[in-house]
């Protein structure tokens, strides 16, 4: 018990960070320096302020100088972070659930999805997706697939192509069809170039049929309801986050019940 309440306490202070990294990487600002200060007012924020959680809720969501609000996006963050955090460990540190997953070094894996909470807030506020974060993991994902018990380079390789690959296609087929300028983001196709790249194209795959059909859910309603016209840009990161959540979680039971349904349809 006592060991969730301390992976619940470090997610909340990475999520704490993670609105560091949110504000400061798209804005190409140091992570380290200066210290976290108010944007409004630039009064630094004192340790007492920076509490995770609590200091907004003992703020008010104020500003202590300028009184200017706080996003209620921080605390959010620190939230969502912790509770991802643990439920990460409740599955595959405690629960030990065997899938694919096995072999490939855990720590690098929790960084990968942990690290999708703030890439999905800076995809939604700037409709990037930072390099830092797609190509450091790219790179580290096929150097790992050379240790002999996860994944082969090989399949490493074969994930960035289906990863990386079939957005790239969709992205260049959605441009010739539509005659529109890029449909799919560069950052979208490095992410999941990424992610095949450290779970193998069958993870990748799931995680983009599961992306694209709740972006489609999530899309299409706003679309009829005319919040939004087809021509606006909808942010694709998060929903490929959450697809490769499900996918890492769930993929190879997803798979498993597939083939069985097929089987089921032949036999
Ligand atoms: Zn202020």
């Amino acid at each position: 018990m006592v060991i969730y309440i301390l992976v619940a306490l470090f997610g909340a202070l990475l999520g704490s960070f993670f609105n560091v990294l949110i504000w400061r990487i798209p804005r190409n600002e140091s992570v380290v320096f200066p210290a976290s200060h108010c944007p409004e007012c630039n009064r630094p924020i004192k340790p007492w302020e920076n509490i995770p959680i609590v200091s907004y809720i003992f703020l008010g969501g104020k500003c202590a100088g300028c009184k200017v609000k706080i996003s209620i996006v921080y605390p959010v963050v620190e939230i969502v972070t912790s509770a991802m955090l643990l439920l990460l460990w409740i599955l595959f540190v405690d629960g030990r659930t065997i899938t694919i997953l096995n072999g490939i070094p855990l720590g690098v894996q929790f960084a990968f999805l942990i690290l999708l909470i703030p890439i999905a807030v800076i995809d939604i506020r700037h409709y990037i997706i930072p390099d830092i974060f797609t190509l450091s993991f790219l790179v580290l994902s096929i150097g790992i697939s050379f240790i002999p018990s996860g994944i082969t380079p090989q399949q490493s390789l074969l994930g960035i192509l289906a990863g990386g690959g079939s957005l790239w296609l969709l992205g260049f087929i959605g441009k010739v069809i539509f005659k529109k300028g890029d449909a799919m983001g560069g950052g979208d196709i490095k992410m999941m170039a990424a992610a095949g790249a450290l779970w193998g194209p069958e993870i990748a795959l799931i995680a983009i049929v599961l992306g694209a059909f709740l972006g489609s859910l999530a899309g299409l309603p706003m679309i009829l309801l005319k919040k939004i016209n087809a021509d606006h840009h909808i942010p694709f990161g998060p929903f490929l986050g959450a697809g490769l959540w499900i996918s890492v979680i769930a993929g190879v039971k997803i798979l498993e019940t597939y083939a069985q349904f097929i089987q089921g349809l032949v036999g």
